[in-house]
């Protein structure tokens, strides 16, 4: 089984996403877990304070190393307590983070822990990234308020790799990359369905090759169409 822990100051943004279709049934198989970690559960400030100042000067606060050092002890200490030993990696969510790719999916994917530190505000002291992360990930040139959805995407992208994760529909796509798809009607009348009236224009049509149930053409022209899984 795959272990995902997200630490964060906002636990309560993955229940809705985990909680429903894919995930929810590949956890219910036994095929993944998550556990989120309340950053500030890990702080000895009184006011359950995780950020300071940056010194320097500068916008903004920074999360701090300490709870974060905390946290990760403590998840990597119930992990260790486990009878088997498993692969554990640690990844802090940067901007500026190597980009995430399939091919980063499917190598996360054999670890059998991500721990996963998803940043906020101006960002995360520097010496998570030098000393706790074994490495830094960004999901794309932009920058997001929190590490929250980063996270979400990688969980869902690396458990796309896991035995048992995709129902026979899904999988197509991971065999044969990713390609366009059409479903009824044959051909929609925008102009018609808006007037509900019969239709004058002309409408927009499936690819006929679609429609052919020449199951070679089809292969053919989504292979052409398509972008490599
Ligand atoms: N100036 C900060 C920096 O350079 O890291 C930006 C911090 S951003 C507002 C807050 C947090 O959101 C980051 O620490 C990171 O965890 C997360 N984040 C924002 N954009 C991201 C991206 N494209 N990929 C991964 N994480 C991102």
């Amino acid at each position: 089984m795959m272990k995902f822990h997200a630490i964060t100051i906002f636990p309560g943004m993955f229940d809705s996403y985990f909680g429903e279709s894919l995930f929810r049934r590949a956890a219910q198989k036994g095929i993944v877990s998550l556990r989120t970690y309340d950053l500030r559960d890990f702080t000895k400030e009184r006011h359950r304070k995780v950020d300071d100042r940056p010194f320097g000067g500068g916008p903004g606060m920074v999360l701090q190393v300490a709870p974060i050092h905390a946290a990760v002890h403590s998840i990597e200490q119930g992990i260790a307590r486990g009878a088997k030993k498993r692969r554990v990696r640690t990844i802090l969510f940067s901007p500026r983070g190597k980009k995430f790719d399939a091919a980063m999916a499917r190598r996360l994917s054999r670890y059998d822990d991500l721990i996963l530190i998803c940043g906020r505000y101006e960002g995360v002291d520097e010496r998570v990234a030098e000393h706790i992360a074994d490495e830094e990930v960004s999901i794309g040139d932009y920058v997001l308020s929190g590490g929250e959805l980063p996270a979400l995407v990688l969980m869902e992208a690396v458990s796309r790799f896991l035995p048992g994760f995709l129902g026979k529909e899904e999988s197509l796509e991971e065999k044969n990359g990713s390609f366009p798809t059409y479903s009824r009607p044959e051909t929609f009348y925008p102009a018609a369905a808006r007037a509900g009236s019969r239709p004058k224009k002309k409408g927009w049509a499936v690819p006929k090759v679609l429609l052919s149930g020449d199951h070679q053409k089809i292969a053919e022209w989504r292979r052409r169409h398509g972008a490599g899984a």
